[in-house]
């Protein structure tokens, strides 16, 4: 039998609620006998998610993945989109899987998100839209992104991964764009173990994905071409579960970041600066930026050392992958070889962020 090492500290582990509470909602499902197919707890899920984002449209889906190729084929895109290269590698390879090209823009420094005053110098006649992650959370420049879409007439997809709670200009960040995809994996600050959503503001739109993501046709009519991005009665049971519980999750987790943050003071190292103004954040992660990728290497090795393990993201930069190499972006190069993200869940204690932090700090001297 595997048998973990309990001492062991993950860079993320997913919040499971207590037993009963789960099983309360399996029993309902054995009554029904209606595991899957646009089930009560699916809707229930989705009208609370709708609630909860102040949105007209969400629409659960099977993984952040999916959510995202779907999005691009419901905005009908062709030729090129232009995308950043520090996220996730899903951002690009959805792109590529739906055959177009992504045409990498560089990151700003501060919240390394796409840097929107180099978006126009790349667009072309064969742009169809703008796909930006909101990387840890922090806002791309939305109003900027906007403006600029309407002015070339393309489309916006947000890759909201990391966005879930995050609220700016008094409405929720997945609330901006054309279109927005989240992720629900179990890493995520809200997760159904496996799960993702489309956040939509068009009826007509919604529409589509609604067919996109159910094989395109409703019983006998048939409609469209479509794929299935569908999720289970018990996935979105784990999201009821936990969605109540999201604003305590946000609470503990900027308690243990302002911890990290007052425990590291003094090291050469820095964190992301975004515009706080109208920012309400989910701590989603805690990144942090080191001088040098052998500094990042070496506290990397004596947490791992000490059975603490962190994790590289974003790397590589996506303008880097093999299969699909992109302009050069410097800033986004260098940033992913010295970030490193560091264990970050609500149910990390203090004593431990305490040991990770002197770890950090022995390490750097
Ligand atoms: C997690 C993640 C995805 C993929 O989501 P899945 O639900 O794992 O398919 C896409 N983009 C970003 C930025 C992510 O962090």
């Amino acid at each position: 039998m595997l048998k973990k090492n309990m001492n062991m500290i993950n860079v993320t582990k997913a919040f499971l609620p207590p037993l009963t509470e789960y099983t309360h909602y399996l029993e309902g499902i054995w009554e029904r006998g209606w595991l899957t197919n646009n089930g009560p707890l699916v809707q229930q899920l989705e009208k609370e998610l709708k609630e909860y984002l102040g949105v007209p449209h969400v629409q659960f889906l099977s993984n952040g993945t999916i959510a995202l190729q779907i999005a691009i084929k419901a905005l009908g895109l062709t030729g090129e989109i232009v995308t950043t290269p520090f996220s996730y590698v899903a951002t690009t390879t959805a792109i590529l899987w739906e055959n177009c090209e992504p045409i990498f823009v560089d990151i700003e420094n501060q919240t390394f998100c796409i840097d929107a005053t180099k978006i126009e110098a790349a667009i072309t006649p064969r742009t169809s839209a703008i796909l930006a992650t909101h990387v840890y959370g922090y806002p791309c420049d939305v109003l900027a992104i906007e403006e600029i879409a309407k002015r070339h007439n393309i489309k916006v997809i947000y890759d909201g991964a990391h966005a879930f709670g995050v609220n700016v200009h008094g409405r929720s960040l997945l609330s901006f764009g054309d279109l927005a995809t989240c992720s629900f994996h179990a890493t995520k600050l809200f997760h159904t173990i496996e799960g993702g959503a489309i956040v939509i503001n068009d009826d007509e739109l919604a529409r589509k994905v609604w067919l996109y993501k159910s094989f395109g046709h409703v019983g006998d009519e048939y409609f469209s071409l479509g794929v299935n991005g569908k999720n289970s009665e018990f996935h979105a049971a784990m999201g009821l579960c936990n969605l109540p519980r999201v604003p305590d999750f946000i609470q503990r987790r900027q308690q243990i970041a302002a911890t990290y943050k007052q425990e590291l003071v003094g090291l050469a190292i820095r964190y992301p600066e975004p515009d706080e103004s109208s920012l309400e954040y989910n701590y989603s992660y805690f990144p942090i930026v080191f001088g040098t990728e052998e500094e990042m290497l070496n506290v990397k090795a004596r947490l791992a050392d000490n059975d603490i393990n962190t994790r590289r993201y974003f790397f590589p930069s996506l303008n880097k992958l093999p299969y699909h190499v992109g302009a050069e972006c410097p800033v986004s190069e260098d940033v992913s070889l010295r970030i490193l993200c560091l264990p970050f869940y609500q149910e990390l204690e203090q004593h431990d962020v305490l040991r990770i932090s002197h770890i950090i700090q022995e390490a750097c001297r």
